[in-house]
């Protein structure tokens, strides 16, 4: 197995015997695959809640993450496994920077296992509010192609096509009244 590469760490090289612990420890976190989109979503709550200030970015399809200062990133479809590692290391950062110098300590362990948990205790909260914003969405989209489709509707009735002949009309009339005050002008000027 590419350990290295499902986990890829810029700062520290690779140390088989944490990812295994870490792996057999929280199994069903790794196990536990995440939609892009909710992804984003429980990331947005989580960072929310702990307020570390990477943003998230998506790049490849192999189970894998990373934390840089500025940013993670994480595989589509990301595992809650890797999404609380990187959040554990932004985590850290915050916590002991300067203290620490290696990034997968107990230390980091026991962030990430916090985070897990506050993660499983709030899994169902997350997903029945995601699934109501993606709901509410897709309702404001819907109401617009309603609404659009009325109005393409509206434009080909005899109606709109009057109205619209009916203001044309109108914008000759006034062009009509601006060229005969101008007329009379010139004509008084000229002495006719
Ligand atoms: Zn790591």
């Amino acid at each position: 197995m590419e350990q290295e590469q499902i986990f890829e760490e810029i700062e520290e090289p690779y140390r088989p015997n944490h990812y295994e612990r870490e792996q057999a420890q929280f199994s069903k976190a790794y196990e536990t695959k995440l939609p892009d989109s909710l992804a984003l979503y429980v990331y947005g709550r989580l960072q929310g809640h702990y307020h570390f200030r990477q943003r998230l970015d998506f790049h490849g399809y192999r189970q894998s993450g990373r934390c840089r200062n500025y940013e993670i990133v994480l595989s589509h479809q990301p595992s809650v496994g890797i999404l609380a590692h990187e959040i554990a290391h932004a985590l850290h950062r915050m916590k002991y920077r300067g203290v620490e110098k290696k990034h997968h300590t107990k230390k980091f362990l026991r962030l990430m296992h916090r985070v897990l948990d506050y993660y499983w205790a709030h899994e169902e909260e997350y997903k029945a509010a995601y699934d109501a914003q993606v709901q509410r969405s897709t309702e404001t989209l819907k109401a617009r192609i309603e609404r659009e489709k009325n109005q393409a509707a509206y434009q080909r009735t005899p109606e709109f096509k009057l109205q619209k002949l009916q203001a044309q009309r109108k914008r000759w009339e006034t062009k009509l009244k601006r060229a005969q005050t101008a007329i009379k002008r010139l004509n008084r000027r000229i002495g006719i």
